[in-house]
């Protein structure tokens, strides 16, 4: 078997490109079918999503980028949205397997980790300030300071810090960064995993029949992850 971290670096593509002149499926702006597809990942209509940030290989968003406010006024500082369900399923087993637990007593014995940590905080920060900017919203003062996850100390969704890795490409966030490569037997990022990982027959969800819970509640992941083929001790988690 490959290592899978080497296969990793070499496969991550970069994230998408600010310039909207590239081709649709490349382009940060979110078409119209884009949003199409981000309704049928979710189950449910979006809302707000003012960027696609990270694409597959495929073109098909990974991750939505939410307006720092909403349309009704709300601030919303939870930026980056991972969507397509193969790997917020991935996901999901990590946070089920205890990753979180293990990467917090880390943060609080290992200074170097910790000050990546914050350093991705930032860049949180400055990305989404950067989102408001171009999409025309400009500041919030009321989430200034404020990024998700549990960032800048803490791990409280691994599925956020997997968003904005996605979103920021590697070394951003070192945290995110490690849940996607442990994600890699399930997902990785230069292979389609598209196909089947969402319903699409019929017309998209237009009905919010949802409740907006945080991200990656079970009640939104679509399918589940294939099953773990053996339980080798190279796996992620315990
Ligand atoms: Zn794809």
């Amino acid at each position: 078997m490959r290592p899978q971290t080497e296969q990793l670096e070499e496969g991550w593509p970069a994230p998408v490109e600010e310039n909207t002149a590239t081709a649709p499926e490349k382009s940060r702006q979110p078409s119209a079918h884009d949003l199409e597809v981000l309704s049928r990942q979710l189950g449910r209509p979006v809302r707000d999503v003012v960027e696609i940030p990270a694409r597959c290989v495929c073109g098909n968003p990974l991750v939505a980028a939410t307006a720092p406010r909403l349309s009704n006024g709300t601030p919303f500082p939870t930026t980056f949205y991972l969507t397509h369900p193969v790997i917020t399923s991935a996901v999901s087993r990590l946070e089920a397997a205890g990753l979180m637990n293990d990467m917090n007593e880390r943060l609080s014995a290992d200074e170097p980790l910790a000050a990546a940590y914050r350093a991705a905080h930032e860049d949180y920060l400055g990305a989404r300030a950067a989102i408001g900017e171009r999409s025309g919203i400009g500041a919030v003062p009321e989430i200034d300071g404020i990024s998700a996850g549990g960032m800048p100390t803490r791990v409280k969704c691994l599925h956020v810090l997997v968003g904005h890795s996605l979103a920021a490409g590697p070394g951003v966030n070192p945290l995110g960064d490690e849940a996607i490569a442990g994600i890699s037997e399930w997902w990785t990022p230069d292979r389609c995993y598209c196909d089947g990982a969402w319903d699409t027959a019929g017309e998209a969800p237009s009905k919010d029949l949802s409740r907006h819970g945080p991200q990656g509640r079970p009640e939104i992941v679509g399918r589940p992850a294939p099953v773990r083929k053996t339980a080798s001790a190279d796996g992620a988690g315990a």
